[in-house]
């Protein structure tokens, strides 16, 4: 769906980018043929490639008008970056702005920028080059990065943290779409719980990096909530032990993900992660031994 309503807030998906990432096999921690067999039937089609079993995957962003506000959340890889760790993201020329301004929006309009966490696929439409230069592409906009993602990711603090596992393929992104917004004093650096308006709450949701958090809107009693990299792939739905090979903490993830799988079943909130190919978003209920995916709109 590329456009929702939740009580009075609509939402709209941009997309950056679409293609196969990888294979459960090789993405996952934790996978077994066993757990997959069991579980694959209730996502094949638009999720895995029925051949290779690859990922079919996207980068993507959503634009929430709520209370008056257009929130940008997550921005994907940007154009034009440096990306010796992840060439794949590297170098893009995607029309993504033109597709944002599809959807309704020019860069002025957008009020907030909110990025779940800081990886190099959520941070890169930040900023934009200009003359040589990272200019924010969101003239207005007040950004919200995570605390401990803006502490643990600045290379200027390698020395506090230990060698991090996304340290390669993330290498660049805070130099180019972090820093720059920091500089201008217009990122606003959060911790905590917190209800950023009367519809925007946040909640850490730490593992997959130390800042990782939820963005929960609610309006007239209904919710989406959008979870980021809590789970890359709805198998991870029945299989919330199930890492990617790109949480930071592995124990942490796994305990963020059921808090967030059981948190969505109980609010019955639309959830929204940030790499699902098919419908892009799915209720989650519960089943006898756990959790199974639903349509979001049935
Ligand atoms: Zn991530």
């Amino acid at each position: 769906m590329d456009r929702i309503r939740v009580g009075d807030a609509v939402i709209h998906r941009v997309e950056e980018w679409r293609g196969t990432f990888m294979t459960p096999q090789t993405l996952f921690v934790g996978y077994s043929d066993e757990a997959y067999a069991a579980s694959k039937p209730l996502v094949a089609g638009p999720y895995l490639d029925g051949e290779t079993d690859a990922i079919d995957a996207r980068l993507q962003s959503w634009v929430v008008e709520v209370g008056g506000l257009r929130v940008l959340i997550d921005t994907g890889a940007g154009n034009d970056k440096t990306r010796p760790g992840i060439p794949l993201f590297g170098n893009l020329r995607t029309p993504f702005l033109a597709r944002l301004a599809a959807a309704g929006f020019t860069p002025a309009d957008i009020d907030l920028v909110i990025c779940t966490h800081l990886h190099v696929d959520h941070v890169g439409w930040n900023t934009r080059l200009d003359a040589g230069e990272w200019v924010p592409t969101f003239p207005r906009a007040r950004y919200v990065f995570p605390l401990p993602d803006a502490e643990y990711w600045d290379p200027r603090n390698r020395e506090r943290y230990p060698p991090k596992i996304g340290e390669e393929v993330n290498a660049g992104f805070f130099d180019d779409s972090v820093r720059p917004i920091l500089e201008r004093g217009i990122a606003e650096l959060v911790a905590g719980p917190q209800d950023l308006t009367a519809h925007l709450r946040l909640e850490p949701a730490p593992g997959h990096t130390p800042g990782s958090q939820t963005i929960t809107v609610t309006s007239r009693g209904r919710r989406a909530m959008f979870v980021g990299d809590i789970l890359h792939h709805p198998l991870q739905i029945m299989n919330p032990s199930w890492n990617s090979i790109f949480c930071e903490d592995g124990a942490r993830a796994r305990a963020s993900r059921r808090a967030v799988l059981e948190r969505a079943a109980e609010d019955e909130a639309i959830m929204i992660p940030a790499h699902f190919a098919g419908d892009h978003m799915v209720r989650v209920v519960r089943s006898s031994d756990g959790f199974v995916p639903a349509p979001a709109n049935p």
